[in-house]
């Protein structure tokens, strides 16, 4: 399934002035969803399923090229397994290849022993595919809520520097409403790591996410890049992710569920909203502001406080 570049995506690149942003993909397959049941819940009917990754991503990549950005790809152990080409090939062209678990399992969901196998696995098949360093972790459906701060100590066990699990803002399966917004040091008893919330907006008073994932597909390419500006004026950088389906209108759908389940009903109708126009305004995104990895972005970004983790809770240190 090959997808062409059109000419309009292609334009020269004429960035707003303001501060590099992140660019992430979270490099998963089109059914590694939550909340929805299908017949690939289970991972052991996931080698059965047809896979539309590699070419998905590889028109992220030619999108990145386009505006001369790199990215972070989140990439989920299980999919580097079946597909390596697809990684080294990401790590050969200069992005920065960081982790998403290897099961693609919820946080708070699993035990810290479940945790620390799943990441210790994922980390295995990243690093050796690479052979370079991949400390930058991102939890399977922004997981880290208040109730999993336990993983933070083991994370760092395993050499993960740079952790961008949290929204700060309300949200369905993760999402802390009062986490810092700002880039931050949290020190663990294991050592200290960067958090590099994902960005939010204020709408009526309330933190909305913008610049991702469904949140990016739902909303007008005005409100998009007014989020970003919005952080910009506060002196801080935007972080903008998406997953390879997101893209792809084409792709198989998982089965529907019967409409008498109006939450299962609501959340396969946000699965699938505008993956016909998504692609073009995540290219005037990449066009009109300045992207890199975010390895790049926290070399030069403005950290902006530290926080321990004292009895389970975030804390300002002196
Ligand atoms: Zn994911």
């Amino acid at each position: 399934m090959i997808q062409a570049v059109s000419q309009a995506e292609s334009q020269p690149v004429t960035p707003e002035r303001g501060p590099l942003n992140a660019f992430c993909v979270d490099l998963e397959e089109w059914f590694h969803s939550f909340g929805i049941r299908s017949r690939y819940n289970d991972p052991q009917t996931w080698d059965d399923a047809p896979s539309c990754v590699v070419a998905d991503t590889e028109v992220l990549m030619r999108l990145l090229d386009d505006a001369g950005a790199r990215g972070t790809f989140l990439t989920v152990g299980w999919v580097a397994k079946k597909h390596p080409d697809l990684i080294r090939r990401l790590a050969r062209e200069g992005h920065e290849v960081g982790c998403h678990s290897y099961w693609h399992r919820l946080v708070f969901e699993m035990t810290p022993e479940e945790f620390d196998r799943d990441l210790a696995d994922c980390l295995a098949v990243l690093r050796d595919l690479t052979g370079q360093p991949v400390d930058t972790y991102r939890a399977p459906g922004f997981s880290v809520k208040t109730e999993a701060f336990w993983c933070y100590p083991i994370m760092r066990r395993h050499g993960i520097t740079t952790d961008i699990s949290v929204v700060p803002a309300q949200r369905d399966h993760g999402g802390i409403a009062n986490f810092p917004r700002d880039p931050f040091v949290l020190e663990t008893s294991e050592g200290d790591i960067r958090c590099f919330p994902v960005s939010v907006m204020t709408i009526l008073g309330r933190r909305i996410p913008f610049s991702g994932g469904g949140y990016m597909r739902l909303f007008p390419q005005s409100l998009i890049h007014r989020g970003f500006r919005e952080n910009h004026a506060q002196g801080r950088p935007g972080m903008s992710y998406i997953h390879p389906r997101e893209i792809n209108p084409d792709q198989p759908r998982l089965e529907r569920p019967p409409l008498w389940n109006a939450k299962e009903s609501v959340k396969y109708l946000k699965y699938y909203i505008n993956l016909g126009t998504t692609r073009r305004k995540l290219a005037a995104m990449l066009r009109t502001f300045r992207f890199g990895t975010v390895r790049e972005v926290l070399s030069i970004a403005p950290i902006r406080g530290r926080y321990s983790l004292a009895n389970g809770t975030l804390t300002h240190s002196a």
